[in-house]
């Protein structure tokens, strides 16, 4: 059902700006996105949020105070807002935030927000569906700040330290400039570092201004079509990973070839790598690597 809407969608998409915000969780991302949203209401522009929310860290009461700090803009029409779960299955958020933002773009939302919690791998999969990806940081995100510097993390596009109001904000602004300087091979893109307090909106209309530069630059370069091409390869190679996965694990059990070679490991017939390269022969016609 859900792929049949995708592929009535998909040639209507492609318009929307796409905006990945991720960060560590209580930084103020719900807090920022929603005060973006706000920017860009004021600037006549219609929204789409989606809020993907992690499987185990998060109690309810931290997903519904997310929903409230959204909550002002539940009544304008023009702002759809989503909260994704997971569904259960690997692949499943990824499949999920890819069709509900494909659908926001397609309903002809000028902005897209994709919300993520996390450090490390959710700004790499942001990465492959929006256009440009923001991380939210506040003073005391030592890891982050670390994870950069050890070039574990993936440079984002701009970088926001919010809670401006902390004493510590302008040293860690100072500190990551220090970072990107330091590690920044030439870059035709120079990311932002921009301090905010989502809570009084000081700088978050710098911030979306930075946004909107990054977007200029992209158009201008022609580096979008390219970047969306490589995006797009890696999403639908990982999708179907997924689900070359999903159904593997699914027929371990129930298919009576998969059971004897695993009773082959078992009785040290044979050895669990060549079994590896059995399964792979037997379920999708793989020949050996
Ligand atoms: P998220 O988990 O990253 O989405 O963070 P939230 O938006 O839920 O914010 C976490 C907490 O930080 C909430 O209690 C917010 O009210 C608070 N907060 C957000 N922005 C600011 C800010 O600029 N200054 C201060 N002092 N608190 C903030």
């Amino acid at each position: 059902m859900a792929g049949e809407v995708v592929r009535v969608i998909y040639p209507h998409t492609g318009k929307a700006m796409r905006v990945g915000i991720t960060g560590p969780p209580g930084v103020g991302k719900s807090s920022l996105i929603s005060t973006l949203v706000r920017t860009c209401r004021e600037d006549c522009l219609s929204v789409g949020v989606i809020s993907v929310d992690p499987s185990s860290p998060f109690t309810q009461g931290a997903l519904l105070g997310d929903r409230i700090r959204l909550a002002e803009h539940f009544l304008d029409r023009e702002v759809f807002i989503r909260s994704m779960g997971t569904r259960g299955h690997i692949g499943g958020v990824a499949e999920a935030t890819l069709q509900a933002s494909l659908v926001l773009d397609a309903a002809g939302k000028q902005v897209v927000f994709v919300e993520t919690v996390g450090v490390g791998q959710s700004e790499i999969e942001i990465a492959s569906i929006t256009d440009t990806v923001v991380l939210a940081l506040m003073p005391g995100s030592g890891d982050s700040v670390q994870a950069l510097k050890a070039g574990i993390m993936e440079i984002p596009d701009v970088i926001v330290v919010n809670k401006k109001d902390h004493p510590e904000s302008e040293k860690m602004v100072d500190e990551i400039r220090m970072i990107l300087h330091l590690t920044m091979k030439r870059r035709e893109w120079e990311p932002p570092v921009i301090a905010t307090s989502a809570t009084t909106g000081e700088g978050v209309r710098e911030l979306w201004d930075q946004i909107r530069a990054h977007r200029a630059f992209l158009l201008s370069t022609g580096a979008v079509e390219e970047r969306r091409a490589r995006q797009m390869e890696k999403e639908v190679f990982t999708l179907a990973a997924h689900q070359m996965q999903e159904r593997l694990l699914r027929r371990a059990r129930s298919d009576p070839s998969l059971v004897a070679i695993m009773a082959r490991v078992s009785s040290r017939e044979t050895d669990p790598l060549s079994a590896v390269q059995a399964v792979l022969r037997e379920v999708f016609a793989l020949p050996d690597d």
